[in-house]
């Protein structure tokens, strides 16, 4: 019996993904038996035209990672759509965004004026930005065109399964590859379409094993201005810990080692947006009597956006300021 089609790529990505893949350590000889890697371009010189080349459907699984950024981002994301019977938005910046899609709090010009001019370690003095297209004497070059917003992978295509993390947990990518493989063997059945895979029923608070008291905060802080109590939870200690709004899955990893979970498994079942479900978990744990002081309090928040959208911006209500 042949092996099945397995695909991984990195669109708008930091290539942590991939790296993640490898993590899940003797499990990849499963990888190795099962399919044959017949697009991965971190892995080997694949080309585009390669895929081009495929019938529709013939990948089995492609694990696709990173954000849609520009258009290079967008045509590989449709195009591996059209060849792939199970497509997974893998790792947070494919399912919500991710880090990249805080640039939706600016827009593509700001972002290369920052760049390209604003810069204090760049030397660019005749003010020179990158062209889409320069004409060389060896030929054309042409560069992707960047977007104004970033998108997740399902506001450019229809995918099939969500896996969230910033990246998946190594033991949490196995079980998936486990599903699957005996999905395609006719073993097993494949998830709901449309499911969260990869990850564990409720919160990371649920996960977490720091002793909550129910306690209320007069302020909040940051991880580098004090030594947090090693049992005691994080934001009972005026730490913004994203845990309570963080779908479970990781093994509350951060707060194991001491710091606050950032919330890059996403929002939990049933929540929409995230950052809102955090901000209505944050004011009812402020303790002050009067307006002046709760405004206090909740502006000693560091960095809202970062804080409280870290990974999930471009899938949130909010989705993108107004520039
Ligand atoms: S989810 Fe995290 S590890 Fe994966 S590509 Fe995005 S930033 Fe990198
Ligand atoms: S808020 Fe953070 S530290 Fe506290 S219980 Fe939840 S995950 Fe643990
Ligand atoms: S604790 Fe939070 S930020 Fe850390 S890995 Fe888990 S979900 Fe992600």
């Amino acid at each position: 019996m042949s092996k099945f089609k397995f695909a991984m790529y990195w669109a708008g990505s930091c290539g942590g993904c991939e790296i993640s893949v490898l993590e899940i350590k003797e499990k990849i000889l499963d990888v190795d038996a099962n399919f044959d890697v017949v697009f991965w371009p971190a892995a080997a010189d694949f080309k585009y035209k390669d895929v081009e080349g495929y019938d529709d459907g013939f990948i089995d699984l492609c694990l696709f990672n990173g954000c849609i950024r520009n258009s290079e981002n967008e045509h590989l994301a449709k195009l591996l759509r059209e060849k792939s019977k199970v497509l997974v938005a893998f790792g947070s910046c494919a399912a919500t965004g991710g880090i990249p899609g805080l640039a939706n709090v600016a827009n593509a010009q700001e972002i290369k004026d920052l760049v390209y001019r604003d810069n204090p370690s760049l030397d660019n003095p005749e003010g020179v930005y990158p062209q889409e297209r320069y004409t060389m004497p060896e030929g054309e070059l042409e560069l992707p065109h960047m977007y104004d917003t970033v998108k997740t992978l399902a506001q450019t295509i229809d995918v099939d399964y969500f896996m969230p993390g910033c990246p998946p947990e190594a033991h949490q990518i196995a079980t998936v590859l486990d599903v699957v493989i005996a999905a395609l063997k006719g073993e097993g059945p494949l998830p709901a379409k449309g499911a969260t895979i990869g990850v564990a029923p409720k919160t990371c608070c649920d996960e977490c094993k720091r002793v909550k008291e129910e306690k209320k905060i007069s302020s909040f802080r940051r991880i580098w201005e004090f030594l947090p109590d090693a049992e005691q939870c994080l934001l009972e200690q005026g730490l913004i810990c994203m845990g309570p709004a963080t779908q479970a899955g990781c093994g509350s990893r951060c707060t194991t080692v001491g710091m606050p979970c950032r919330g890059c498994y996403g929002a939990p079942e049933g929540v929409v947006d995230q950052g809102a479900k955090m901000l209505s978990t944050v004011a009812s744990i402020i303790d002050a009597p009067t307006p002046e002081e709760i405004a206090k309090i909740a502006a000693s928040v560091p960095d809202p956006v970062g804080t409280f959208y870290r990974f999930g911006l471009a899938d949130s209500l909010l989705r993108r300021a107004r520039v």
